[in-house]
């Protein structure tokens, strides 16, 4: 089980790095596998072409390494996904990112409102929040972090990146790539207004999108 999902996290990083969100070997991405306890993480400093399942190590929640290629080290984040699944029971997956435009925002420490209809699956709280500044690699940062998602799935890092959870890989890596679009698309909203916050939708709304039942089977 453990090398399926190793598998996943290297599928995953490398498309990631494809699509431009996790440049020079930043981002990094897990998976909680309940059935061992353990987690499955990308390594630190191996670049996305060259990664294979062979470099990504096994820790357990308390930051023991189970195992590794005595070479390549977990990601100097670590702590930050073994944090969110302490917290949050309920997520198998973690995927961070530097991703551009979600990287302005954070920079700004500007949260990222419901502008268009995607914050149904992706903003659980409406808004995406910013966590609070915290330096990279430390239990602070981690903590703050996880706690800024116990209510939502994804959020900003203030000064730092993006981060998402999900219910497997894939859940979160779309979810993140969301992130990213929106982020992009809340700029250019804010660009052609010069500055002045764009139509937001109401949370009320947000919560009643459903499956046509127009459609018939
Ligand atoms: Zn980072």
């Amino acid at each position: 089980m453990l090398e399926e999902l190793k598998k996943q996290v290297v599928r995953v990083a490398k498309e990631a790095d494809r699509l431009g969100m996790c440049k020079h070997k930043s981002g990094n991405f897990s998976i909680y596998d309940p059935a061992t306890g353990y987690v499955v993480v990308t390594p630190s400093g191996v670049a996305r072409e060259v990664l294979t399942p062979e470099h990504i190590c096994v820790m357990d929640l308390d930051a023991n390494v189970i195992k590794w290629n005595q070479i390549n080290k977990p990601s100097s984040e670590t702590l930050m996904h073994l944090s969110i699944y302490r917290e949050r029971k309920d997520v198998r997956a973690v995927v961070h990112t530097h991703a551009r435009y979600s990287t302005a925002f954070a920079v700004l420490n500007k949260s990222i409102p419901p502008i268009v209809y995607e914050f149904s699956y992706i903003g659980k709280c409406g808004t995406i929040p910013v966590a609070p500044y915290g330096r990279p690699g430390t239990a602070d940062l981690a903590e703050k972090v996880a706690k800024t998602l116990k209510n939502t799935d994804c959020c900003l890092m203030e000064s730092h990146g993006a981060i998402a959870v999900g219910d497997d890989i894939d859940d979160a890596f779309i979810k993140a790539q969301y992130i990213e679009e929106v982020a992009e698309l809340y700029y250019i909203a804010l660009a052609v207004r010069n500055g002045q916050e764009p139509p937001i939708l109401a949370e009320e709304e947000l919560a009643k999108w459903a499956y046509p039942k127009e459609i018939k089977f």
